[in-house]
């Protein structure tokens, strides 16, 4: 097996330069998976055996998260005594769905988030303070950590630990950045502040998991709160256990660069035709030098678009927007089309709550919208709810008081993410 290059300033060449190595990439990670993925090897059968340009990516076969999970062995394109890591994802299918690494993938993953840190300015002098989990298969967390190592900082794991301790660390250690869930490090922000700890040390706020903008590219409620505790050091980064690739910020702060060597991002209409440049559809990724388990044209189910200018920052790769949504929270209430974060991004700015669900249920034209929320003050009625979701949704749905206790156990119960949308269709 090949070993890995480092090339951090691939994304700054010219475009042709970018396009050549892109294309020299893609031909490579064709040929692995036609030769060794069974499943490629299978629906790869009558490519025909010429070099592809970057022009015939949008003729190659898309891939579903249901394909991985359905036909999930079929994917492993490597011997098991080469593979270094194992994780599992929640399946389509009602049974986990197995990803696997090798010792090279992990490498390219830490290298992959090096690439994105080193855009926010981040250096060897860092001490990045990790507040998400690096364990229960979450294999962003290892990623984070290596791509800090291999930037040449230093890394603090204190994953899934109290706000006090966060807040100890903060405040006996130099801590420069810190990488967790938006929802999450609000909070710390406000402990901080309530605790006069001083957060002038901390230059980047590294956030995964939700996104920073609407998709109107208006900071999310959430995203302003973090403006207003680190003015100026928020920074949004995206990827998925499948994709491998992640979409870093980069000092611009408007939309996420992939590196340039490791993947490749196109969006996709209903029918799976590709759209230009401002368009929203379906984000679909094709990971580069990928051995473990690699994808070709990777659905991912959320939507976004690229965003159409060059981006000030000089590198020459596209620029993702905010994930606004998945594909599958789409709801529609009386012909009416809307996802859950134009409910969400309304209470997010009423300070009296304290949390919320939502569960949605029906298998007729209509879906049925049941909105729970707890409050830190005050009532449903008091807080005049109904009214202000009402103006911004134009949509009248069925609201739940609940104690704080059970949204806290409902959204951070049983995932290393908030969990806030529950599908009974
Ligand atoms: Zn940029």
């Amino acid at each position: 097996m090949s070993t890995f290059n480092l090339n951090y300033e691939l994304s700054m060449q010219p475009p042709d330069v970018i396009r050549r190595e892109q294309e020299r990439l893609l031909n490579e990670h064709v040929q692995h998976c036609k030769l060794h993925s069974p499943f490629y090897r299978e629906k790869l059968a009558h490519l025909p055996n010429r070099p592809l340009t970057l022009d015939d990516l949008k003729d190659l076969p898309l891939t579903s998260k249901h394909d991985v999970h359905e036909r999930n062995e079929d994917f492993i394109a490597v011997p098991q005594r080469d593979i270094s890591d194992i994780v599992f994802t929640s399946g389509t299918t009602g049974r986990p769905c197995k990803i696997v690494y090798t010792f090279n993938d992990v490498h390219r993953l830490g290298y992959n988030d090096a690439v994105g840190f080193k855009s926010t300015g981040m250096n060897a002098e860092d001490i990045a303070l990790i507040t998400c989990t690096l364990d229960r298969c979450f294999i962003a967390g290892l990623a984070y950590s290596t791509g800090v190592v291999l930037l040449g900082g230093a890394v603090i794991r204190n994953g899934l630990n109290t706000l006090e301790s966060h807040a100890d660390i903060i405040q006996n250690n130099k801590v420069t950045a810190i990488i967790g869930v938006p929802s999450f490090l609000a909070k710390l922000g406000q402990f901080l502040t309530d605790n006069a700890i001083d957060l002038s040390s901390i230059k980047h706020i590294l956030c995964i998991g939700e996104p920073l903008y609407s998709k109107e590219m208006q900071r999310t409620p959430l995203a302003q709160k973090l403006e207003n505790f680190w003015p100026d050091c928020v920074y949004s980064t995206y990827a998925s256990s499948e994709m491998v690739t992640s979409f870093n910020e980069c000092k611009e702060r408007r939309g996420g660069h992939p590196p340039a060597d490791l993947g490749l991002v196109e969006i996709i209409d209903e029918q799976g035709n590709p759209l230009p440049p401002g368009e929203v559809g379906e984000v679909v990724v094709t990971p580069l030098q990928v051995q473990g388990m690699p994808l070709i044209r990777f659905r991912t189910g959320d939507l976004s678009f690229i965003i159409p200018e060059p981006c000030p920052c000089g590198r020459h790769t596209p620029r993702l927007g905010p994930i606004f949504a998945r594909k599958a929270q789409m709801l529609k209430v009386k012909g009416t089309t809307l996802y859950p974060a134009s409910f969400f991004n309304v209470l997010e700015q009423i300070d009296a709550v304290d949390n919320f669900y939502m569960e949605v249920s029906g298998t007729g034209l209509s879906d049925e919208i049941d909105l729970y929320i707890s409050f830190r003050e005050g009532d449903m009625e008091s807080n005049h709810i109904r009214e202000k979701l009402i103006a911004k949704t134009r949509v009248n749905v069925r609201l739940h008081t609940v104690t704080p206790q059970e949204a806290h156990k409902k959204v951070f119960g049983s995932t290393r993410k908030p969990l806030r949308f529950y599908d009974l269709r």
